[in-house]
């Protein structure tokens, strides 16, 4: 027997039920997801990754992956985005499984605040960086570099503790100690005791060139080149993942150090400008490849406060008032840093 299907009819229907979002398998654009959840999105298309910042935490995604990170760590399936014509599409299961995590946004924080800000003094005990001997009322005095940065690094301490109430700020030495470049960073790292939290680098040196003299001068600030493949993710948490899921994570959370250390030395750069006009910032914030930068596994910028072998910056960096009003300004950018970073979000 033959049976007639009204087909015209049931055709309206499966239009009409695209149209109210009836079909549980049709996916919707994430900007519902956004409404819904107040999150917000940052894509990179480059990468095809996503994260969402959402009230209480984080999700890590890439379309047509059946796997989703929650604030970093909690791996959790879903059914996959799909990204198609510019348009990223959730599933509805998945844009639910988001929302619960994501939590609504209200007044609760959407980015959880600095934790803390470590400043570290270059070189130290056997180590004295860059020097110079000069004559002073008839004396030779040996400036050396440690010396000079364990000045600044203690003012801007103190000064930035008068500018920031919420973080803690450490000093990674406070006295004429020899540290390894790593001793440093994993002070900085053990800091860290969820790994949400957000801590700040902050290497203070003085800059020299290879001749006994040099023309030049000023200030200097370097970020770890995007190029310069790096772990940022905690070794527990690295530990737990996929090999391929683990790269993903780690490109996110590099591509974010990145970002906010160019940030944050410009801040730097942009208040030293201010206060200092006559301390020249031309050489800019510029990508290098330290050590501390770049096993510092979070934001972090080196500062190279003036050349020592530069006899005007030398004369300046020689003053303990010249000192502070560097310290006064580093500190200012800082701040400034901080208080976008956690409002911003
Ligand atoms: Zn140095």
């Amino acid at each position: 027997m033959r049976v007639h299907r009204p087909w015209h009819l049931i055709l309206v229907m499966i239009a009409l039920a695209s149209a109210t979002g009836v079909l549980a398998a049709d996916p919707a654009d994430i900007d519902g997801l956004l409404t819904m959840t107040g999150a917000t999105l940052e894509w990179d298309e480059f990468t095809r990754t996503g994260i969402l910042w959402g009230a209480s935490t984080s999700i890590g995604f890439t379309p047509d992956d059946p796997v989703a990170v929650d604030g970093f760590v909690d791996l959790f399936r879903v059914d996959p985005i799909v990204y198609a014509r510019g348009r990223l599409l959730v599933p509805d299961a998945t844009r639910a499984a988001f929302a619960e995590r994501l939590g609504v946004t209200g007044d609760a924080l959407r980015v959880r605040p600095i934790k803390a800000i470590v400043i570290d003094p270059g070189h130290g005990g056997r180590d004295p960086g860059a020097n110079r001997t000069v004559t002073v009322d008839g004396k030779s005095v040996v400036v050396t570099e440690k010396d000079l940065v364990l000045d600044i690094g203690i003012r801007l301490r103190d000064a930035l503790r008068g500018l920031v109430a919420g973080p803690e700020i450490h000093l990674s030495r406070e006295t004429d100690v020899y540290m390894t470049l790593g001793e440093r960073t994993e002070f900085a790292n053990s800091l860290r005791e969820h790994p949400l939290d957000n801590i700040l680098f902050v290497s203070i040196h003085v800059n020299a060139s290879p001749q006994p003299w040099t023309d030049a001068r000023g200030v200097e600030i370097y970020y770890l080149p995007p190029s310069q493949r790096r772990q940022v993710l905690e070794p527990e948490v690295a530990a737990g993942l996929e090999p391929g899921v683990m790269a993903i994570l780690n490109d996110l959370k590099e591509e974010e150090y990145t970002v906010e250390s160019v940030l944050m030395g410009q801040a730097v750069l942009n208040a030293i400008s201010e206060r200092l006009p006559q301390t020249p910032v031309e050489r800019g914030v510029n990508v290098a490849n330290f050590f501390v930068v770049r096993e510092a596994r979070m934001p972090s910028i080196l500062v190279e406060t003036g050349f020592i072998n530069n006899r005007e910056d030398l004369a300046k960096l020689m003053t303990p008032t010249y000192r502070q009003q560097l310290a006064d300004a580093i500190a200012l950018g800082i701040a400034r840093y901080v208080r976008d970073f956690e409002s911003v979000r």
